[in-house]
């Protein structure tokens, strides 16, 4: 390709000229780390950016969006690149900016119960760093995702029913925008009524909108006592009517999650759990006081009985928790094991919970029709759950396995629910947000991204499919 004055090369080369001037130590053109940052966990094509530049600081960031920024390069942000649906891969030219190096923490208020990180720690190395304070971070997507990504995508997982999501859990942050500008967001009180939410705005913005650098987050007291249990069941409408129950019957249950019968097949493989049956499983956890916690138990045992549940085992050691738990902690990969050769995906459906009987039952349908193989997980006390479907490597198995995400997805929306519970946009689930969203919301998140965003350098092509922008 030629290298005019004015091309997308040339203008990528000069800044990172400039950016070698001034913290080459952190940037690097080296194959092995660009093609490590060219993609996530998706399908979709990677690209390989033309560096990474890895941050240390805010104001390393702000140095690279003011530059990007005037020079119309493009700059996609990159946690730890465990996103599913095509986020973090560049466009042509771009640059990679990894936060992975950002891991302090900058505050941390043990009596206000929060605490201020820089976005490149992850989560499980913030409740590592502050686990003898009695105080922990709850949101656990499955990867091993820093908590400036969880923000970017709005991430949850099993631990939501209880603590909710990132959206709930983030007081405020430091975002750096496109034109290097820094601003912070929110503060530390749980609640304030001044001004437009700017923190919510970000949370869930994918990289598109700015950067984030540090995060508020509010923590929560270790509980007391902990206790996990398991149930199977011989139907999966007998396993989801007693999620469901728990959830209406307001059993503050902390995680329960459902594992189909394909799913516990591979689970029982992969891990060689000898004890369990490839049955449709409900794993639950609960948390509190003891006395509550066995209130708890004893109101879901009951529960599960009604709904013919075949033994109801619990445990409150830490050993004993971890292994009823196992099949689920290792749900993933198990299911990637069923064919290493191949193409997966997860979708990631939600509804409001008194349609999630009939969302699953629709979906076992379509997947019985497709011909595929396709194990079902789920955190099914908030009304989400994963269809990791399994297909040929081929153009055709592609086809196959996109045209059933298109079919479970259709069905969702039908029911009043969302493409996406956790997992959020990038590439992946564009094609489905008009329908979610309808034309005039687009329209208004379009002309949010153009006033912020004018180049369009921040994460291009992600998150808002290309139509109408809001004029006013
Ligand atoms: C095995 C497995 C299990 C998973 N389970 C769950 C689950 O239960 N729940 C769930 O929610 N997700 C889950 N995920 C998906 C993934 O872990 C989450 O999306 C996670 O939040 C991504 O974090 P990350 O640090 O890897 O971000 P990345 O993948 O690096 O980036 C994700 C997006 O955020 C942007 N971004 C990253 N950092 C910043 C920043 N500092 N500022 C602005 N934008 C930024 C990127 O540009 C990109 O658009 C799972 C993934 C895997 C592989």
């Amino acid at each position: 390709m030629s290298e005019t004055p004015l091309s997308p090369a040339f203008r990528a080369k000069t800044v990172l000229s400039h950016l070698r001037e001034t913290m080459s130590a952190q940037v690097s053109t080296v194959e092995s780390v660009r093609v490590e940052h060219s993609h996530g966990e998706a399908l979709d094509a990677a690209c390989l950016p033309v560096a990474v530049v890895f941050a240390e600081s805010t104001a390393d960031v702000s140095t690279v969006l003011r530059l990007c920024h005037e020079h119309r390069v493009p700059v996609v942000a990159f946690g730890a690149g465990t996103s599913v649906e095509g986020h973090v891969t560049p466009p042509e030219h771009g640059i990679s900016l990894d936060l992975s190096r950002m891991k302090e923490i900058v505050q941390f208020n043990a009596e206000d119960l929060d605490c201020r990180v820089q976005a490149g720690l992850t989560r499980q190395e913030l409740n590592l760093r502050i686990r003898d304070s009695g105080l922990f971070f709850p949101v656990d997507p499955g990867g091993e995702a820093t908590l400036g990504g969880m923000c970017a995508t709005r991430a949850s997982g099993t631990a939501a029913v209880k603590y909710g999501t990132m959206k709930e859990n983030v007081l405020g942050l430091t975002v750096v925008l496109a034109t290097g500008e820094v601003i912070r967001t929110g503060g530390r009180v749980r609640k304030s009524s001044t001004g437009y939410d700017l923190t919510s705005l970000f949370v869930g913005s994918e990289g598109t909108l700015g950067i984030i650098t540090e995060i508020q987050l509010r923590l929560y007291g270790l509980p007391e006592a902990i206790a996990a249990a398991v149930c199977q069941f011989e139907t999966v409408d007998d396993a989801v009517r007693t999620a469901v129950e728990l959830i209406q019957y307001g059993i503050p249950v902390a995680r329960v999650e459902l594992a189909d019968e394909v799913q516990m097949a591979a689970c029982i493989a992969y891990s060689h759990l000898d004890e369990l049956r490839p049955l449709p499983t409900l794993f639950f956890e609960f948390s509190g006081g003891p006395a509550a916690v066995r209130e708890q138990v004893e109101a879901t045992e009951g529960i599960a009985r009604e709904n013919r549940g075949l033994g109801f085992t619990w445990a409150d050691t830490p050993e004993e928790r971890s292994r009823l738990w196992k099949a689920r902690h290792n749900a993933y990969w198990a299911a990637r094991a069923i064919d290493h050769t191949a193409l997966v995906i997860s979708t990631d459906c939600i509804v409001p919970i008194s349609r999630l009987a009939e969302l699953i039952d629709g979906v076992r349908q379509d997947v019985a029709v497709s011909g595929l193989r396709a194990a079902m997980v789920g955190h099914v006390g908030d009304g989400n759950f994963h269809t990791l479907i399994l297909t040929d490597p081929t153009p055709e198995g592609r086809r196959r396995l996109l045209d059933l995400d298109r079919q479970i997805v259709g069905r969702a929306l039908a029911l009043g629910g969302s493409c996406s519970g956790e997992h959020g946009v990038g590439i992946g689930k564009q094609e489905f947000l008009e329908a979610e969203h309808g034309a005039g919301a687009l329209s208004v998140m379009r002309a949010l991204k153009q006033t912020m965003d004018p180049h369009d350098i921040l994460n291009p092509r992600k998150l808002l499919p290309p139509g109408e922008v809001y004029r006013g």
